[in-house]
């Protein structure tokens, strides 16, 4: 009980309490896909790597390719904006542990994130998107690490291809042993 009055008590000192049929602005954030060219190739969907003796390969943009799909030449990121409305509270929910405005029937939210005027819910709206679009960014951060497997790409190709190479000149070879004896006759 004693913890019932505390919750409520810092509750208020947070925010005001809220009536039923009050008009107050709720403070959420909205998901919106962003899109921008692909740093690494510029678009082109491909990369040029220059070996040893200056010549040249192209390979599938790792930037912007995912798995096994060809590279797109853009990649996307989500990205979180403020999205504050006014809203009418029909429902008031108290527990333990908080106070819960509902509206629109049914959709319910947490007394932080309630306000009074539109400003104070832009301020709260702004402070939750960017602690959302952090996470983002550390995401993008990670999907860089793929940049060290780009020239192990090029090495593994390239060895494959030698491979290849060495099964064909092999099978040829068994394919044309008439020739190799006559060779060795002359
Ligand atoms: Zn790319």
């Amino acid at each position: 009980m004693l913890r019932l009055v505390d919750g409520m008590l810092m509750e208020k000192r947070r925010n005001k309490m809220y009536k039923l049929d009050d008009r107050v602005w709720y403070a959420q954030m909205k998901h919106v896909e962003k899109r921008i060219v692909c740093p690494e190739c510029f678009g082109k969907r491909y990369l040029t790597v220059i070996l040893g003796d200056d010549s040249k390969v192209t390979i599938n943009c790792a930037g912007c390719s995912s798995g096994y799909d060809p590279a797109k030449g853009y990649i996307t990121y989500s990205q979180w904006e403020t999205d504050v409305k006014e809203v009418v509270i029909d429902n008031i929910e108290i527990t333990s542990k908080e106070i819960r405005y509902g509206f629109d029937g049914c959709y319910r939210a947490n007394n932080t994130n309630m306000f009074a005027t539109r400003e104070k819910a832009e301020i709260r709206a702004t402070e939750l998107a960017e602690e959302h679009n952090k996470e983002e960014l550390k995401k993008l951060s990670r999907k860089e690490k793929s940049n060290s497997t780009w020239s192990w790409n090029v090495h593994y190709y390239r060895k494959e291809i030698r491979n290849a190479k060495q099964d064909i000149e092999r099978y040829e070879k068994r394919l044309s042993v008439a020739k190799n004896i006559e060779g060795e006759v002359k």
